[in-house]
């Protein structure tokens, strides 16, 4: 390592001083033929291996500050597990009792995860719509509600969220782009790292292009292109952790300059594209976002611009979804793969 990276070369006081100040990567294979340069902020660096780590100490400082959470206290969310495990560190730490709801559609990993840190995790059905008493954000309501000395984390409205982006993600894209940052890509499950990087970055240049990038089925793009006055209903969809079928009170929808729809397929190819040919072992959310970059790229055609890509969560999240060949098959994601004429005649 040259000395332009100077962190870990003195001892942390303790685990949650390595959150943020993640490595900004550049991709090299998946960009062929594109003359833009493409960037990865490789979220995956932090210690709970997502962009999410950031978010979950300040929420809990928030609810300290206002008297809400004492020692010895609850932290209730509705999580699809990464929101979970940055709360869940911080927790740790400050011993305080996690309870986590979560969808049944995300992974057994994640699952698995949020219990090792000792978390509850209670599942809750996918299909049902929001405001559905089953639904993962209504039941995390009322786990809060009803146990003493808990609170609700809240990260679709909390905006300790957003702030925590504004505050650090879209600082270091700053520095570590010297200020060439052109265009900044990003999912938005709540929002927070969108909005808050694009409100940091569009008061140093409001020429920034923030773009965003949702997954078929979510409702996001289309509130957006017709400009709030259309509420389409959401379609299931498999990438996890962003997307969404109701806007969050922490997305700023304003903020956002275009948006890319990308499906299942896309996402995945790409995650697992990201993984074989740069290295960068990520989940289904970076692969979407990852895609939509590379069509910036492809459209801006500027050797001089600067792309911005999103690399939210490691892929070790994921290997027994898009990282396994079967679960790929049986949900026909798998690109029809190449058969030699050696393997046609050896069948
Ligand atoms: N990717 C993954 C895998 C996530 O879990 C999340 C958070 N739900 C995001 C991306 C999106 O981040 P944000 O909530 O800041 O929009």
């Amino acid at each position: 390592m040259s000395d332009q990276h100077p962190r870990h070369k003195t001892p942390y006081a303790h685990v949650l001083d390595t959150i943020a100040w993640t490595p900004l990567i550049r991709l090299n294979k998946v960009t062929a033929g594109i003359r833009t340069p493409v960037y990865g902020k490789a979220e995956f660096f932090n210690p709970g291996g997502s962009v999410k780590d950031r978010i979950g100490l300040p929420m809990i400082e928030r609810f300290e500050a206002e008297g809400k959470l004492k020692p010895g206290g609850t932290i209730v969310e509705g999580t699809s597990g990464n929101t979970g495990v940055g709360l869940a560190i911080a927790a740790a730490l400050k011993g305080y009792k996690c309870i986590f709801t979560m969808p049944d559609k995300m992974s057994q990993e994640k699952v698995r995860l949020l219990k090792a840190f000792g978390a509850d995790v209670i599942i809750t059905p996918t299909a049902v719509p929001p405001e559905h008493p089953d639904s993962y954000t209504s039941m995390a309501k009322r786990i809060a509600k009803e146990t003493p000395g808990a609170v609700l984390a809240d990260q679709f409205y909390n905006q300790a969220n957003p702030e925590a982006h504004e505050a650090t993600t879209g600082p270091e894209l700053w520095e570590q782009t010297d200020g060439k940052i052109t265009h900044f890509v990003a999912g938005a499950g709540t929002g927070g790292t969108i909005t808050g990087v694009a409100r940091y970055l569009k008061k140093k240049n409001p020429k920034i292009q923030i773009v965003g990038a949702d997954p078929v089925g979510s409702i996001l793009a289309e509130v957006w292109r017709s400009g709030g006055k259309t509420m389409p209903q959401g379609a299931p969809y498999k990438v996890e952790g962003i997307g969404q079928d109701k806007v969050p009170g922490t997305l700023d929808l304003a903020l956002v300059d275009d948006f890319i729809t990308v499906s299942d397929r896309d996402a995945f190819t790409m995650a697992r594209r990201l993984t074989r040919e740069e290295g960068l072992f990520v989940g289904g959310s970076a692969g979407l976002i990852a895609h939509a970059a590379l069509s910036v790229a492809r459209r801006v055609n500027d050797p001089d611009a600067c792309v911005v890509t999103v690399l939210c969560d490691t892929g070790e999240r994921y290997l027994s979804k898009l990282f396994n060949d079967e679960w790929m098959r049986e949900n026909q994601l798998l690109d029809a793969e190449k058969v030699t004429l050696g393997q046609l005649l050896a069948a």
